[in-house]
């Protein structure tokens, strides 16, 4: 049985994922940020372990206990993020720099460890969770998109890199899905933004989650240093 981490499994888009990935055969590792996040994946089947990606002693820890398990991950999908929004000209050092640790930094981090595991079975998969703001940019985050634009830029460089070892490397770039991070979202007008979206409603985290579960399956195996936009149209 192949396994696969996914970080953020907690809620939102990440958990839908982590149930498909399951449904899908796979021993599924999640993170969340807490004892009881990880307690309610425990209820769904899929191994909780804690990460929180703005701790670097939490990495190392979190990175110490996935080696004592004795796993080998062949899947990877970089899921947690979070918005700290402002404008530039309010936007403290802190808020840049906690989107920068969470939503950038930690892809980096997170694809270097597995990708030793990947390699040494000659196959993986690592699906890297971006955005719209990457490719529009939005007002007020000028520090997510430009993390989700970084990783963007490190998925198709990276997808360069392993290629040839059978790794695929690719990016999801969702629109507006109903989680708790859009129902958080302050001076975001729903119904204004629904009208500008085609298909004249929001997105599902199962929606994300069938495009997650293909892009793992062997049916995907020649699509890689992809972004792949499911946005119902609000971007095109
Ligand atoms: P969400 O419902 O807010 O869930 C966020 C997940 O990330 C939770 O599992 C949370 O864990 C985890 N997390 C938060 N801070 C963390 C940290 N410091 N370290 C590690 N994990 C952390 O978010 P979502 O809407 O599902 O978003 C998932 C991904 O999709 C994100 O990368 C987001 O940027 C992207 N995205 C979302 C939308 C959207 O419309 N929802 C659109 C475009 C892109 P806890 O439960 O422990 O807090």
């Amino acid at each position: 049985m192949k396994t696969a981490l996914i970080t953020g499994a907690s809620r939102g888009i990440g958990n839908a994922i982590a149930l498909h990935l399951k449904k899908d055969g796979y021993h599924v590792l999640g993170t969340a940020t807490s004892e009881a996040g990880t307690k309610q994946l425990e209820k769904q089947g899929i191994e909780g372990v804690i990460l929180d990606l703005n701790s670097s002693d939490s990495k190392e820890q979190f990175w110490e206990e996935i080696e004592n398990k004795d796993v080998s991950i062949s899947v990877l999908v970089n899921n947690a993020g979070i918005t700290k929004d402002n404008i530039v000209l309010r936007m403290s050092e802190e808020e840049w720099q906690d989107i920068m640790n969470v939503n950038l930094n930690s892809i980096f981090y997170l694809s270097k460890k597995t990708l030793k595991m990947m390699l040494k079975s000659k196959w993986g998969r690592i699906i890297n969770i971006t955005s719209t703001s990457a490719s529009i940019g939005n007002r007020g985050q000028a520090n997510y998109a430009a993390a989700k634009a970084g990783v963007e830029a490190f998925t198709k460089s990276l997808a360069r890199e392993v290629g040839k070892r059978n790794i695929t490397i690719n990016s999801i770039a969702p629109g507006f899905i109903n989680t708790d991070m859009t129902e958080q979202s302050d001076g975001v007008n729903v119904e204004e933004l629904v009208k500008e979206i085609p298909l004249g409603r929001c997105g599902k985290p199962d929606e994300v989650a069938h495009l997650a579960s293909f892009l793992c399956s062997e049916e995907a195996s020649y699509i890689t240093g992809q972004i792949i936009h499911i946005n119902g149209g609000l971007y095109m």
